[in-house]
């Protein structure tokens, strides 16, 4: 398997995790848009968002977004999850991610 974040999942190539669970990983992203910027990577690879039906896989998502945003220390100033799907949508790897974005005022409410 060639696809780079089931090797960061796997932890077959080195990266910064900063919360773990059974399911998912979350890193620091390598090219930070702002100063709190992580990824939620599930351990199991799905391209996209539209491929996964795994609904307790999702919400676990949502949870560890939740769990490493108090971590970082930006729940109580704001952060954004985002998930990019596809071209259109911005997405560069197709592993299913979210991103946690905080630390900075972010412009635009919806790109
Ligand atoms: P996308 O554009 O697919 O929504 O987001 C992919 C993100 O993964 C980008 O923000 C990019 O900086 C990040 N990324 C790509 N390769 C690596 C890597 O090898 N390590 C880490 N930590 N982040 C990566
Ligand atoms: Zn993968």
């Amino acid at each position: 398997m060639d696809c780079i974040f089931c090797r960061i999942a796997s932890k077959k190539i080195p990266s910064s995790i900063v919360h773990e669970t059974d399911d998912l990983v979350v890193i620091k992203d390598i090219s930070p848009q702002a100063p709190v910027h992580l990824l939620v990577i599930p351990k199991k690879h799905y391209a996209t968002l539209l491929e996964c039906e795994d609904k307790i896989l999702l919400a676990g998502m949502f949870e560890a977004a939740k769990a490493a945003a108090k971590n970082a220390g930006v729940d109580e100033s704001g952060f954004r999850t985002i998930v990019n799907t596809n071209e259109e949508g911005g997405q560069t790897v197709p592993h299913l991610h979210m991103h946690i974005l905080g630390g900075r005022q972010l412009t635009g409410r919806m790109g």
